[in-house]
């Protein structure tokens, strides 16, 4: 149905994939089949949990034919997304609670399968994990798939796209973004969708600006409307006037320019004008991102997330997939090194079988190292596989939410355990792998100089380290105001944690947001840490920052903010102080920018 013509017409998503475009759009209709329901006599039954049961092979057919077709190789290391939608496709809920509706109720497969996926749904909503939250998209292409065989519809082509345009879709399956030609492809908007949907992972890794969530984009965008998006600020206008055209495009060429300037700091060392080195790495969670993180000047990875090979599937991952997932990011990142954090599993995320979010409180419960040590199967198979992986690059492991001696004591003596099986049975591996303890909770920062003797480095994780020690949960927006990275607790905290570490003779790394906003990081760097870990667009602006100070400037600055009593009289300081030192404004107004 066509739609009345919007002109200069603003709306509002969530900014996926940084970027401003300009394109004609070119409409995906995908969910809009309209589902007979029908009563079907009994003796018809049979016969029509067999044009389901079709459906569903049918179904599998066309995704393993996609998933062989894609040879691109760029591509192709996104195919795992198709596994999911095979799996799903052979999810016994799905199948046998249709087919046990079909057969009670005796209705269409259609409904039958509307009424499972209904229940489905509500399930999913209720989960508070937003990453597991979102696989309900997976649902969605997949039984818009099994309805469309079931209808007889052909599945839109969206292989022959021509010129270059924006997509637009209800909500892109990623079977159909891995069918594109990307070369035609300028960005991407949906409906649906938020910041960890698999239309904005996929399009931030292949650097094609997205907007999500947009509610209406395909009720009021008809096929060929000129559209601007903004991946930044996740702004969409279609039809746009000259003179709003205009302004994007200033935009655009302003934000190059700044990202220009502030990317050619990314190549140069993290070293002060006072000729203090420290290293500045990446925190990532797919091998994915590398590329961009080398791009944006890291010095290896100093945080590797692993949850994510746990999310979104019902089984765990095996010795083997551990082992080649690290080993691709030790060759990766070689000759830098790789820091492998150990499954923190629990609190805001848990696995579906194992760690349900039924404790009272959840931040205190069976977290992390602690979840590991209770599961420790499934924690030897993490540990043998980034073991084996280490034989490819130089890798690290290291321990989350570690809270004292013992379970630093407990967790190295399993690595111990798996190392002498993989000498025994002569696997290669790096007998020197280091290993380190996040330091995020109290008691392990107060015993930091007990713990420096037990490990090879810390790594402080202040987004936990202040929801800790402040004692304000980290996603409660009700408290958020107490959550302040610049509490004299938090500054005297991991001061001493700098120098028990050095007195003991380890290195101390931050890999909490806090390391990512430049003037902090001036802070961190005058507290004496030795490497900082961010998300990789940071790197660029914390490195220019620290290439204009001297580390002796930052020293008599945290001396300055060690005198004042409260959070906000050091934030302002720390404010007034970055104004003086830096008038040019170029790395405030840069964020501010981006922000804008
Ligand atoms: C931290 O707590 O600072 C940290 C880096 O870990 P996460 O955010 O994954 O808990
Ligand atoms: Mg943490």
């Amino acid at each position: 149905m066509a739609v009345q013509q919007q002109v200069n017409k603003f709306i509002q998503g969530i900014g996926a994939s940084s970027g401003i475009v300009i394109g004609k759009a070119y409409l995906v209709e995908r969910f809009k089949v309209r589902l007979p329901q029908k009563r079907i006599e009994e003796g018809a039954v049979e016969g029509e949990v067999k044009r389901f049961l079709n459906a569903i092979q049918d179904s599998r057919d066309q995704l393993t034919e996609i998933k062989e077709k894609i040879l691109d190789p760029q591509m192709r290391k996104h195919a795992f997304i198709l596994d999911v939608h095979l799996m799903i496709l052979n999810d016994e809920m799905l199948i046998q609670d249709t087919v046990d509706t079909i057969r009670q109720k005796q209705v269409n497969s259609e409904w039958a399968l509307d009424l499972t996926l209904e229940k489905l749904d509500t399930a999913f909503k209720a989960i508070e994990d937003e990453y597991l939250r979102e696989r309900r998209s997976d649902l969605h292409y997949v039984s818009s798939r099994i309805f469309r065989n079931l209808l007889g519809k052909k599945h839109d082509d969206i292989t022959k796209i021509k010129g270059k345009v924006i997509i637009v879709a209800h909500d892109l399956s990623p079977a159909d973004t891995l069918q594109m030609n990307l070369e035609h492809v300028a960005g991407f908007i949906t409906d649906i969708g938020g910041k960890i949907s698999h239309t904005a992972i996929l399009s931030r890794s292949l650097g094609i600006p997205a907007v999500v969530g947009l509610e209406v984009a395909t009720s009021l965008i008809n096929g060929g409307d000129l559209l601007i998006i903004d991946g930044d600020t996740g702004e969409v206008v279609i039809n746009p006037s000259e003179e709003v055209s205009q302004s994007f495009i200033k935009r655009k060429r302003r934000i190059q320019t700044l990202e220009r300037e502030i990317l050619k700091y990314a190549s140069l060392p993290a070293e002060t004008r006072d000729g203090v080195r420290v290293r500045l790495q990446a925190n990532i969670e797919m091998i994915e991102e590398v590329p961009s993180a080398k791009m944006h000047g890291a010095e290896g990875v100093g945080l590797y997330r692993t949850e994510i090979l746990y999310l979104n599937r019902k089984d765990l991952p095996t010795e083997e997939e551990h082992f080649q997932t690290y080993r691709r990011l030790a060759e990766n990142i070689y000759p830098s090194t790789a820091t492998i954090r150990t499954l923190d599993v629990g609190g805001d995320k848990f696995l579906s079988n194992y760690s349900k979010n039924n404790e009272l409180n959840p931040a205190l419960g069976l977290r992390a190292i602690r979840f590991s040590m209770k599961e420790t199967d499934i924690f030897r198979t993490q540990l043998r596989g980034i073991l084996r992986a280490s034989a490819y690059g130089k890798l690290r492991i290291l321990f989350p939410m570690i809270s004292g001696i013992e379970e630093i004591r407990q967790a190295k003596a399993l690595v111990e355990e798996e190392k002498n099986g993989l000498l025994k049975a002569k696997v290669p591996f790096d007998q020197g792998i280091e290993i380190g303890a996040m330091i995020e909770i109290p008691s392990a920062s107060i015993t930091a100089d007990l713990l420096a003797r037990e490990v090879n480095f810390f790594s402080i994780g202040t987004n936990d380290l202040i929801q800790y020690a402040l004692a304000v949960d980290r996603i409660n927006e009700h408290v958020s105001y107490l959550y302040e990275p610049l509490h004299p607790a938090i500054l005297r905290i991991i001061r001493g944690v700098v120098q028990s570490a050095h007195q003991a003779g380890i290195p101390v790394a931050i890999c909490g947001e806090m390391a990512a906003e430049p003037a902090y990081a001036l802070i961190l760097l005058g507290m004496g840490l030795d490497e900082f870990s961010m998300n990789p667009i940071s790197i660029p602006k914390v490195k220019k920052v620290l290439r204009l100070s001297r580390f002796e400037e930052t020293q008599t600055l945290v001396d300055q903010l060690f005198q004042l009593p409260t959070a906000s009289e050091i934030e302002c300081f720390v404010r007034s102080w970055m104004a003086k030192r830096f008038p040019d404004h170029l790395i405030e107004c840069y964020t501010e920018e981006v922000k804008a």
